[in-house]
């Protein structure tokens, strides 16, 4: 095959790795470029039910049940203190039909299960350099490696995360800010089992999740911890001896997992968002952190990465055999992803503000809406369905087979 026919993804992180397997199972020679990093860190990925059927498609999706663990109820609790807080608002995913709501895993054992098999797959060249710079024409595009090796394609998918320097050199803006807060990440060992419930403490600083995970080898129960806060309250935090700290997260779970030790952390993660003004320009294709980013309420934003990935396969498909990075494609391609991805932006975005807002008719708004969604079933469906993916232009790779229709 002439390297022109060849689709560049740069930047082999969990949406980067993704996409080089996605596409080279659609038959395509793939140029994954950027080093993979599998130190293993304190960050989880929730992969909801669409993103488990993705895995599913390019086989992987045993592997990832086999080292994640299943969330089988989500709870929402109003931690805000707010007069109009309601009782804790569970949702069940035997509700739609589903066994689980998807599987939490940690990004570093994902990260290892995608690497393995891009390294294993003939369709995929992975070259462990970052890319320095990029050269867009009518026909193809070139990226110049560190090291000054030059690597031409016919499309180049930015997997280069948020601060991508393909969607920069392609001249697309990005709307970018920040938010007063702070994300305290670890995973930790607790005495009591968290019976496969994901609780989310919404707080005045932010959402305090206990995601599960998998048991350890010694059979203890072990959770992931997300706790979003002030950056104050942060800097105060990564200065406490770990025993303290401890003391600190028991009280935030309000004790429902026992009493913890800490296995790993505390990480600490600024929260930001970024939505790109398009996700296509000529010869280029925006996925994962590189085309949206926001807060880590609701498990969305891989799942919304993994998306991208899915959709663009579909558009290659459709409109792409003879040349991946044919305008049709994008243009397709940045029409399918435009309701989704402002949707989820800004539909978090707006949840994250309305608890760091202490006005009455804001605080009114979010406590009817959560009594609305734990009390009146159709529409709590209806929420857990959409929180899981949106119900219109399911991709392909997404869609359920008659056989797991069959087997509900
Ligand atoms: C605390 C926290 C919890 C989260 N929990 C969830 C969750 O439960 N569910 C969920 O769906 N999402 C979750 N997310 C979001 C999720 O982690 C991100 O969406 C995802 O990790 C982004 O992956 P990415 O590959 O797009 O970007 P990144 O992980 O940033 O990867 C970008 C890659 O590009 C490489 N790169 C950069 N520049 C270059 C270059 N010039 N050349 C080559 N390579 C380059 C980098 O080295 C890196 O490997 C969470 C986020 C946070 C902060």
């Amino acid at each position: 095959m002439n390297a022109k026919d060849e689709i560049i993804v740069a930047g082999a992180g969990l949406a980067g790795l993704a996409a080089a397997l996605a596409l080279a199972q659609a038959g395509r020679q793939v140029i994954l470029a950027g080093p993979i990093d599998l130190r293993a860190t304190t960050r989880t990925v929730a992969l909801l039910d669409g993103s488990m059927r993705f895995f599913g498609a390019l086989g992987l999706r045993e592997r990832i049940e086999a080292k994640g663990a299943p969330l089988r109820v989500m709870r929402i609790v109003d931690d805000t203190g707010s007069l109009f807080r309601g009782s804790p608002a569970e949702f069940d995913a035997g509700e739609i039909g589903l066994d689980a709501f998807g599987w939490n895993i940690e990004n570093g054992i994902l990260l290892g299960l995608l690497a393995e098999a891009a390294l294993n797959n003939p369709r995929i060249r992975h070259i462990a350099a970052f890319a320095e710079s990029y050269a867009f024409a009518a026909d193809a595009v070139t990226m110049r490696l560190a090291g000054g090796e030059d690597i031409s394609g016919r499309l180049l998918v930015a997997c280069d995360g948020m601060k991508s320097l393909a969607r920069e050199s392609a001249h697309i803006a990005a709307q970018t800010w920040s938010y007063p807060q702070t994300a305290l990440t670890a995973i930790l060992k607790h005495t009591i089992s968290h019976e496969e419930v994901s609780t989310e403490f919404h707080t005045r600083e932010g959402p305090c999740t206990f995601v599960p995970l998998p048991n350890g080898s010694d059979r203890g129960h072990r959770s992931s911890l997300v706790w979003v806060m002030h950056p104050r309250e942060a800097k105060r935090r990564e200065r406490l001896d770990l025993e303290t700290l401890t003391r600190e997260i028991e009280k935030a779970a309000h004790h429902i997992l026992g009493a913890m030790t800490l296995e790993r952390g505390p990480g600490f993660v600024p929260m930001e968002g970024l939505i790109a003004r398009d996700f296509a320009a000529p010869r280029l294709a925006l996925a994962g952190e590189a085309a949206h980013a926001f807060p880590p309420i609701g498990a969305q934003g891989l799942n919304l990465g993994l998306r991208d990935v899915a959709h663009l396969r579909d558009c290659i498909e459709k409109y792409g055999a003879d040349d991946p990075g044919d305008p049709s494609v994008l243009d397709a391609f940045a029409r399918l992803r435009r309701t989704d991805i402002s949707s989820r932006t800004y539909g978090v975005d707006m949840l994250n503000r309305s608890l760091l807002t202490p006005i009455l008719p804001v605080d009114f708004a979010r406590g009817a809406g959560l009594r609305l969604l734990a009390n009146v079933k159709p529409l709590r469906r209806l929420a857990m369905r959409e929180g899981i993916m949106p119900q219109g232009n399911v991709p392909s790779m997404m869609r359920q087979t008659e056989n797991q229709l069959n087997n509900r």
